[in-house]
């Protein structure tokens, strides 16, 4: 039989991080030359976190999230790094100690549910798929209990359980986004990674969808690393925020911090480009230019063309490192040397 879920209590709060991620490099080999997606990116995520990934479309955030559960596929390669979950590099498993993580204690929630499930099962045998694949326990269990559970699942996510028998298309695009949830959440992992897991759906049903999300995890736990590039929504729902450009994080705070106080000009910029999801409306400022082509990024700040405020000579020459500049804080931008402070002051 499964284990029931651990409940909100029981889940380990160490302060150790659950997930930590080192100087993880992404390649992709393309026709055209080499392209870096993800450059020495560096972050922590704690146990009953939810970390927010934000940034422009290809700022290479989604690269990151299937980096970490080792879903890339060629061209893109991991060129560096770790990835270090409960302590153990992700990146040096073999296939079987994969297999062992992945769903048990990692699994993920992809963009479309549409193309997650399958159109030719019903949702109650996609589940019961899940449960029988990467739960050792289940072996035993009989299709009636494998069922049972899948029906538990649904009720979980706030479908009718006798839905179990309907197929994809028989549902709306929100309740097939919340059986993939029900999916992730299937064997009570400690991580799930998010990748826009609402982007497809109307600013309503998404709403539901992400309270729903932040019931569940308040109950059961969980982690989050959550990739998005709504930063509105972001910031409300996640703890901490990193703000990823052109392969690089140019910024990580709390997300409060980063809505009230952020300090890089991009993410400035990208703050003034959001309408909020509350409060007064204000006028919003769009980003003059585009990221750039990443086969040949720009020296020095690669945010350099775009920023408004660049120092002459030294930003268009130096790569600004991530630095801490306060509780929690971390920023990588020239502006802001005369604010970093030593690593303890910061932690
Ligand atoms: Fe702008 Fe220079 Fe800061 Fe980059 S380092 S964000 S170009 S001020």
């Amino acid at each position: 039989m499964t284990q029931p879920m651990p409940t909100f209590d029981q889940a380990r709060t160490d302060a150790e991080p659950l997930l930590s991620v080192r100087d993880l490099v992404v390649e992709y080999h393309t026709q055209r030359g080499l392209v870096r997606a993800a450059d020495h990116v560096s972050f922590d995520l704690h146990r009953n976190e939810v970390f927010g990934l934000a940034g422009e479309s290809g700022c290479g955030k989604s690269t990151v999230a299937h980096a970490i559960t080792r879903i890339l596929k060629p061209p893109a390669h991991i060129a560096g790094g770790q990835v270090l979950f409960d302590e153990v590099d992700v990146l040096k498993l073999n296939d079987d100690q994969l297999r062992d993580i992945r769903w048990r204690r990692i699994s993920i929630v992809f963009q479309s549910a549409m193309n997650a499930l399958s159109p030719v099962l019903t949702v109650g045998t996609q589940i019961a798929d899940a449960l029988q694949a990467h739960e050792n326990g289940t072996a035993q269990m009989t299709r009636r209990q494998v069922l049972d559970r899948a029906r538990e699942l649904l009720d979980l996510v706030g479908i009718d359980p006798d839905r179990v028998n309907s197929y994809p298309h028989q549902l709306s695009g929100g309740m097939r986004q919340r059986v993939v949830i029900a999916i992730a959440l299937a064997l009570n992992p400690e991580l799930i990674v998010m990748d826009e897991p609402t982007t497809a759906l109307d600013v309503v049903v998404q709403k539901q969808i992400m309270d729903q999300i932040r019931e569940l995890r308040n109950q059961f736990g969980f982690s989050i690393l959550f990739i998005s590039h709504d930063l509105s929504l972001m910031v409300e729902f996640s703890d901490r925020v990193g703000i990823m450009y052109a392969g690089e994080l140019v910024e990580v705070a709390p997300s409060q911090a980063i809505f009230n106080d952020p300090q890089h000009p991009y993410t400035v910029r990208l703050m003034n480009s959001f309408p909020t999801l509350s409060g007064p409306r204000v006028e919003l400022f769009g980003i003059p230019g585009s990221p750039p082509d990443l086969i040949t990024p720009p020296p020095g700040c690669r945010f350099h063309p775009r920023c408004d405020v660049a120092l002459a000579g030294r930003c268009q020459t130096e790569r600004p490192g991530l630095q801490p500049i306060g509780a929690r804080h971390m920023a990588a931008c020239h502006l802001l040397d005369d604010k970093i402070v030593n690593k303890e002051d910061a932690s």
